[in-house]
């Protein structure tokens, strides 16, 4: 040997020893397991591992040494190292995985935890009830027609062949308003907006119309002050009770479901002639009314409402030739519809204006 290091023993480099060596790998596996974040592996990966830790220091004195003991000592870090790497990575993988698993456990959402979200605004179940049936109409290529719910007494009774001693006239059952010789109601039926129709256009009229109508009826479970009703109305040529079956069929159809119909009992009212009630089939039982139906009480039928065969009286007093034109009237509640579609016992929930109610039938924002 020349030079400089002519007088250093390289055979004897200390920081190559076997005990240097082993002390190095001691040291960096236990650095390596005493890192608990992948942040303190790295340090530990920098102190023992990198460049300038104590086996990356003692490779470099290698090339100083004698070919045997190079050799020697080369095998040894070279050992060492690998064994160094080795514990550095399966750490690594470990940390990994725990940093991993962390990561979801914080990110999961709990589904349980109550919610700040403040209840918006809904659409009532009644506004989209009338809407419904109003589109199975306006499909039939019908007309909505719409009027005021403050009326002439003359169109809410009169028109309609409700004369003056009509029970529905008393103070019983109307909303007046005052002062009490104006003759203006709160319409207790929404035909008054079938008088005016006929009173401003010619047939053919095909009209349906949905709104509000009041009563003097005492609040409870099954009546209300105010309700709503849908009526419709058709005035045309060659019109029979056959038309009004098969279009009342049509409605139960859409509304109930495919094969619900409806039935006629012979009844009696002052704006039709024949008149019939009107009773749908029972949507559960499909009319077999077995005891255990509570829709229909075990009668098969529902009922809906009233119809008739326009009287003739009415379209005279509306402006309507009864000898060239007949029609069919019909009507029923919207919001008793409702209630037995859904199985309500009581209405009272329909007028509270609790969002918890309507949201429960799926109410649309
Ligand atoms: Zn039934």
């Amino acid at each position: 040997m020349s030079g400089p290091n002519s007088s250093f023993d390289p055979v004897e480099v200390a920081a190559l020893s076997e005990e240097e060596v082993s002390r190095a790998v001691d040291a960096a596996t236990a650095a390596f397991a005493a890192a608990a974040t992948l942040e303190e592996l790295k340090q530990a990966r920098i102190d023992h591992a990198g460049d300038r830790s104590a086996l990356a220091l003692a490779n470099r004195e290698i090339g100083a040494l004698p070919p045997q003991a190079r050799k020697d000592a080369g095998q040894r870090v070279g050992r060492a190292r690998g064994q160094v790497n080795q514990a550095l990575a399966a750490r690594q993988e470990v940390l990994e995985a725990e940093h991993e698993e962390r990561m979801l456990a914080e990110e999961t959402v709990d589904v349980t935890l109550p919610t700040t979200r403040r209840p918006r605004g809904a659409r009532h179940p009644i506004t989209l009830q009338s809407e419904l049936i109003a589109d199975i109409f306006v499909a039939m290529g019908w007309e909505i027609a719409e009027g005021p719910v403050v009326e002439a007494e003359w169109l809410n009774f009169d028109a309609l062949n409700l004369g003056p001693d009509h029970p529905a006239r008393t103070m019983q059952d109307t909303f007046w308003t005052e002062p009490a010789d104006r003759h203006v109601v709160l319409r207790t039926q929404t035909s008054p907006v079938q008088a005016r129709t006929m009173l401003t256009r010619q047939p053919p009229i095909y009209v349906a119309c949905p709104g509000r109508v009041f009563r003097t009826d005492e609040y409870d479970a099954t009546h209300s002050p105010m309700f709503h009703q849908v009526e419709g109305l058709v005035v045309d040529e060659g019109i029979s009770m056959a038309h009004l079956k098969g279009s009342l069929d049509h409605l139960a159809a859409r509304l109930f479901g495919e094969g619900i119909d409806t039935r006629f009992r012979p009844s009696y009212f002052p704006f039709t002639e024949p008149s019939a009630e009107v009773d749908v089939r029972c949507f559960v039982c499909r009319g077999v009314g077995s005891d255990a139906c509570r829709t229909c009480r075990g009668e098969g039928w529902i009922e809906w409402g009233g119809c008739g065969v326009v009287n003739p009286r009415v379209l005279t007093a509306c402006g309507v030739d009864p000898e060239r034109y007949s029609g069919f009237a019909f009507g029923m509640g919207i919001d008793r519809s409702f209630m037995f579609r859904h199985g309500l016992e009581d209405l009272r929930p329909l007028f509270e204006g609790d969002v918890r109610f309507s949201a429960a039938f799926g109410t649309e924002i």
